[in-house]
């Protein structure tokens, strides 16, 4: 059996090796290392593949997140309502620009932002809603966008874990995640479901004149070459990785495929068992497993994770802390909350390794390890 890791980065790229190598040969030969037609194709073929109009590359999918609050205009008193239950860059940046993140309860089910409570939590300072497609499980996109419509309210999809997801409103129609709300923020650290061998991270608009903005803040405010119309960062996405990326994308489904096949195997495995709770599945969006995630009840979590690792399986808790407990955000009366079902599913979360690479050999070893633990 190969050793197990939560990702298996090595082995996939061993499966393209050829075509990536060849690509990236190809932009040091060019010495085209930033911007240029590869980092524009690239761009250009990521938003077809999204059915967005736009796509906006940058360094990464923090950077995304900033730039995106910057462009629509948020300041220093706004708030915006987002999970407590998510990777803290969702809500560092808010708090970065002076911002204050409002934390709302998650679904225990989709472990996504709530979107019953999100109304409550509205004030006159709201000026966004940042919900999180958490382990590539879709939130609620179309209770939430109603709730920004009546509220005149900006969406801006942290969709870092949910590139793939096709989403199904009520009346049929689909768009992928990360397309639907005004902006929506990816990241492609290497082991997302698109996974550069490096950072970086993209915006997608369907607004021309908000596209724009992206475009100027990510490179110093610049309307045209050394005049800068508005304070902006440096953020790029360079053209080795556009490169490796854009080979990557024309796996992207064939990926998301493996990982739906990964946790149907695992899902089988563990249905019967009523200590754990497997990954919730509804119709209206289709899981694109970014990770997997078990709810574990009545069984020594943290004592599962140790005795996985004792027995070389590596396993992650995502996450052990939720945001509104980070000490960064005593200064926003963070310990003040009270989130219940954030609180209750960080003692109880699981991830167990999920890959394109993952085969059954290595996966009947992690459940019986997993079993073996629960059952005792
Ligand atoms: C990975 C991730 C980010 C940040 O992406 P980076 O490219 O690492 O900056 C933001 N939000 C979520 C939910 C993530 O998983």
């Amino acid at each position: 059996m190969r050793p197990l890791q939560m990702v298996d980065t090595k082995t996939q790229y061993h499966k393209i090796k050829t075509e990536v190598d060849a690509a990236v040969l190809a932009v040091l030969e060019s010495s085209a290392f930033i911007g240029g037609k590869v980092v524009s194709t690239f761009a250009e073929n990521l938003a077809k593949y999204h059915g967005s109009k736009h796509c906006i590359p940058c360094a990464n999918g923090t950077d995304a997140l900033q730039i995106a609050m910057m462009a629509l205009g948020l300041k220093s008193g706004d708030e915006v309502i987002t999970p407590s239950f998510t990777y803290i860059a969702t809500v560092e940046v808010a708090a970065l620009l002076g911002i204050k993140p409002i934390f709302v309860e998650v679904d225990a089910k989709t472990f996504c932002i709530d979107p019953a409570i999100i109304e409550k939590a509205i004030t006159p300072k709201t000026k966004a809603i940042v919900p999180v497609h958490l382990y590539g499980q879709a939130a609620n996109m179309e209770a939430i966008m109603k709730i920004a419509a009546a509220h005149h309210l900006f969406v801006i999809e942290d969709n870092a874990q949910g590139i793939g997801n096709n989403y199904t409103f009520s009346n049929g129609s689909t768009k992928k995640t990360g397309s639907i709300g005004h902006i929506g923020c990816t990241s492609f650290y290497p082991s997302k479901n698109l996974g550069a061998y490096g950072d970086g991270g993209a915006m997608f608009t369907d607004d021309d004149a908000l596209a724009d903005k992206l475009r100027m803040i990510a490179s110093h405010g610049q309307s045209k070459r050394y005049y800068h119309d508005v304070i902006g960062c440096n953020s790029r996405l360079d053209a080795v990785q556009a490169a490796i990326l854009d080979i990557k994308l024309t796996h992207l489904d064939e990926y998301i495929t493996a990982r739906r096949k990964a946790a149907d195997f695992y899902d089988n495995a563990f249905a019967n068992n009523k200590k754990i709770t497997v990954p919730f599945r509804d119709a209206n969006n289709k899981h694109v497993f970014h990770q997997y995630t078990l709810l574990v009840e009545g069984v020594d979590r943290d004592g599962l994770h140790q005795f996985l690792a004792d027995n070389a399986v590596p396993s992650m808790i995502y996450y052990p802390v939720p945001a509104h407990r980070q000490k960064m955000f005593d200064a926003f009366g963070g310990s003040s909350y009270h989130l219940p079902v954030t609180d209750w599913l960080t003692e109880r979360v699981i991830s167990l390794p999920i890959h394109t690479e993952l085969d059954e050999e290595q996966q009947t070893f992690i459940i019986n390890k997993v079993l073996e633990f629960v059952n005792k």
